[in-house]
């Protein structure tokens, strides 16, 4: 499932916590923006009674052995349980390295203490002028017999006032190359020759330190690995803490209380939550985090030791934390502007100025800001995402099972010549014959089968096996409307209430490309997917949810909520601009009214139509041939090549043996997991094409000249790209989070299939601008591949719902 739970984990976890977290630690947890160190030590410590207070630590070492997943589900529990942070220099810095690259004697003596709580660390890297190339530091270590003699200044040391120790990059060779000089040392605070000067911070707190060195004396056997590798080590910890740094838990836990905050603040006599505009963003932050969490969690389950999807993770994951932090400030009002960092702001007669959740609020904001600043700051890596693109790197491929790679292979074969912009103009400038002769060519090839029960004719495979199709698909621009013309008829007639005699025989009929026929659905974007679909028979993800706001009561499929009229129902072709239909006496029906931008249309010879009936407002599903009294077929294309048509029924008679869903309950559903189906296989089509589009992109940066070099060699270009990448990233892990959902439970199913399409419909539109941005005039052109990329990706936003109907459907259904 992709819900990333493991119930019976989180539940322990969760009553674990429940029961020891002691509740004053969780209230300032939650509060103070600067923990202390009781609290730091303390956390750890009670977590390794449990023996849980190193979680990413070998088992070897005290670590419990847990998967990635449930790593990533207990840094949750903690965070939303209050906890405060886990000594996270000892813990998730520096005890790692030491475990990789400490001597025995260094594991034994540095490690149980830092496991149990009882020593603290901060991170010496920064100095005044080492900061983003920090390679140049200048902090001097020289050997003097069995010590080193360490002279420098470190500065912004988080919690440096109250560690322990510290770890240290000193330059121990200055001849030396600059990273090569440097090496890893462990000093303890308490040396001699060491002052700590705490720093306010932005927020008038403390937590940023200066630390001086004068002539501080080191045992030797207080450096890490070998002298003068110390660049390594670190490197080695900076990739763990980029992975840290995406802050899923933490953008949950605030994400949480946002909700929370936006439903009891009151804007007149409504909650903020209800303001559409605030709502949507809200909505859209959390779709935000919805992918940001599955490409995390693919990282870590993947063990990609590339900086590539870190780095990205990095960005994404720091920007969103700011923007919900933004978002909750928002609730406040002008108490926003307040000073009252840890408790509340009271006025001369004792009564409060301001809502109760107010105190720490903007403090937690403004300290924020660094969010994009430490572990590396965002223009860094955007620095190293490009470095790598442009040196050749590219991420780890998706894992495919043998079967999944011949599948790749053949359907690459299939498309990829499809793909050069003269056959593109050559097909479309044929019309209707040329893409018919296309489909009868991809129907060959066995693809239509594909997905469907061998039981119903066809070549069975997974959802996983069906998007490795779309992808190529979409990485080639095909044309054929497989979506539209097989997945979705594929969809609908295996729940026909039809005799499988008579199920199998169209089914065949599509497959092998006799007949060609197209779901012919209800405009999503006017009409509003959460509408269409069935009500939500719980919230699906209850950590968003306020406990204390009434869940309103929610209407059945098609009717109206109790107390208001339902406009649909009134006059649903007024409504919706969709088809009706009203049963006849002799057990035909009559359909009325219009399908627009139906994919394939253009193409086929009968239409699945989905109609609403007029009396009891449910919709049901009929076959309607192209050539039957009262259709009219209006054939056209889509902007980017795919054939479509738009269709007016006039008092069309439907025979009782072509209804292939009546009205009712059953339809809903079906109509539902066709309509999923389709959404996140084009998700998967879009992410891929959206992939060719930045491959292709960094490709001509490297090679077009400007200004006597390579326009690679522009950081305001390599950023561009950077970004590129990173929306690319999200959008990935959005499409595959769609197609995991689709075997899943309904409600889940439909609710990542929506946030998929805005997630990768966001995404296609920024990559997909940037892509002609970067080309310049050439990717004006017709002749330039570019513009046809970015023709797709336009046109995928649009077509199937756009994401103003998912966006409100993925809030519906949480
Ligand atoms: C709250 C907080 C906690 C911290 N904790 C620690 C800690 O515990 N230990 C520690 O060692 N350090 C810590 N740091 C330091 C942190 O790692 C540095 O602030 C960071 O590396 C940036 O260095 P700088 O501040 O010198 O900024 P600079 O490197 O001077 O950068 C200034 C601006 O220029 C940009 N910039 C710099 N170089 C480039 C480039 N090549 N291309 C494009 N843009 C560039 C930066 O992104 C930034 O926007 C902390 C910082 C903060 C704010």
């Amino acid at each position: 499932m992709p819900s990333f739970d493991d119930t019976a984990f989180r539940a322990e976890v969760r009553r674990f916590l429940h029961e020891h977290l002691p509740a004053d630690m969780a209230q300032r947890g939650r509060t103070d923006v600067h923990p202390t160190r009781a609290d730091m030590l303390g956390i750890t410590a009670l977590l390794a009674r449990k023996g849980w207070s190193v979680p990413h630590w070998p088992t070897a070492y005290g670590g419990p052995g847990w998967t990635p997943l449930q790593r990533q589900v207990f840094e949750e529990e903690l965070m939303m349980a209050g906890a405060p942070p886990n000594n996270i220099q000892g813990v998730s810095l520096v005890g790692p390295v030491v475990y990789t690259y400490g001597t025995d004697a260094q594991k034994a003596r540095f490690l149980p203490p830092i496991r149990e709580g009882r020593t603290f660390w901060a991170q010496g890297f920064s100095e005044p002028n080492a900061g983003s190339d920090l390679a140049s530091l200048r902090t001097r270590a020289v050997r003097d017999g069995d010590h080193y003699v360490v002279d420098g200044q470190k500065i912004w040391t988080s919690q440096a006032m109250l560690a322990d120790w510290l770890f240290c990059l000193v330059r121990t060779d200055p001849a030396a190359k600059a990273q090569r000089g440097i090496s890893f040392l462990l000093i303890p605070l308490d040396a001699p020759g060491i002052t700590v000067r705490p720093i306010v911070s932005i927020d008038e707190g403390e937590s940023l330190c200066e630390v001086f060195l004068e002539g501080v004396r080191v045992p030797a056997d207080h450096l890490i690995g070998e002298e003068g590798r110390g660049w390594d080590y670190a490197k080695f910890l900076l990739g763990n803490e980029r992975v840290a740094t995406a802050e899923v838990p933490r953008n949950k836990r605030n994400l949480a209380a946002l909700v929370t905050m936006a439903t009891r603040a009151r804007r007149g006599r409504a909650a903020l939550i209800d303001d559409p505009v605030f709502r949507d963003r809200v909505t859209q932050a959390e779709i935000d985090l919805r992918a940001l969490e599955a490409a995390a969690v693919a990282t870590l389950e993947a063990g990609d030791d590339s900086a590539l999807t870190p780095s990205a993770l990095k960005l994404q994951g720091c920007e969103l934390l700011q923007r919900i932090l933004g978002l909750q400030v928002e609730t406040l009002g002008a108490h926003g502007a307040v000073f009252h960092p840890h408790d509340t702001f009271q006025q001369a007669d004792g009564t409060r100025s301001g809502p109760d959740w107010a105190p720490g609020v903007t403090a937690e904001f403004l300290f924020r800001r660094a969010a994009t600043i430490y572990g590396g700051s965002n223009e860094v890596q955007r620095n190293i995402i490009a470095k790598l693109l442009f040196s050749g790197q590219r991420p780890a491929p998706p894992a495919r099972d043998e079967s999944q790679t011949m599948l790749e292979q053949s359907a690459q074969r299939f498309a990829a010549p499809q793909r050069a912009p003269a056959t593109r103009r050559a097909r479309i400038a044929g019309g209707a014959a040329t893409a018919r002769a296309g489909w009868a060519h991809l129907c060959k090839t066995g693809f239509t089968a594909l997905g469907i029960d061998e039981a119903l004719g066809g070549m069975g495979g997974s959802s996983a096996d069906q998007a490795v199709l779309f992808e190529a698909l979409g990485r080639n621009l095909s044309l054929d409307p497989v979506a539209g013309c097989a997945v979705a008829p594929a969809a609908l007639l295996a729940a026909a209430d039809w005799p499988p005699e008579q199920r199998a025989a169209l089914l065949g009929e599509i497959i092998e490309g006799r007949q060609i026929v197209a779901f012919a659905d209800l405009d999503f974007a006017q009409f509003g997917l959460a509408h269409l679909d069935f009500a939500p028979p719980e919230r699906a993800h209850p950590e968003f949810a306020d406990p204390e706001r009434a869940v309103p009561e929610r209407a059945a499929p098609g009717r109206a909520a109790p107390g208001r009229a339902d406009p649909e129902r009134a006059d649903p072709e007024r409504a919706n601009g969709g088809p009706s239909c009203r049963p006849e006496s002799d057990g035909t029906w009559v359909l009325e009214g219009h399908c627009h931008v139906i994919p394939g249309g253009a193409i086929a010879d009968a239409f699945l139509v989905t109609a609403r009936s007029a009396h009891s407002g449910d919709c049901g599903v009929f076959l309607v041939e192209r050539g039957a009294p009262g259709v009219q077929c209006a054939d056209g294309r889509a902007i980017d090549g795919q054939p479509l048509a738009d269709l007016a029924l006039r008092g069309v008679r439907v025979a009782a043996a072509s209804v292939v869903l009546a009205p009712g309950p059953a339809a809903h559903a079906a109509l539902g997991a066709a309509r999923d189906r389709i959404t996140a296989l084009s998700c998967a089509d879009a992410v891929a094409a959206m992939d060719e589009a930045l491959w292709i992109t960094v490709d001509y940066l490297g090679t077009r000249r400007q200004f006597g070099a390579a326009l690679a060699d522009f950081q305001a270009l390599r950023h561009r790209i950077a970004d590129m990448y990173a929306e690319l990233a999200m959008a990935r892990a959005a499409a595959r989070l769609a197609v995991t959902a689709l075997d899943g439970p309904a409600a889940e199913r439909s609710r990542y299939a929506s946030l998929a399409k805005v997630r990768v419909a966001r995404a296609g539109a920024f990559v997909g601008a940037q892509a002609i941005q970067l080309h310049g005039g050439i990717g004006m052109t017709d002749e330039c591949a570019i513009g046809h990329y970015y023709k797709r990706l336009f046109a995928f936003e649009r077509i199937g719902g756009d994401t103003h109907a998912h966006a409100r459907r993925f809030a519906a259904l949480g």
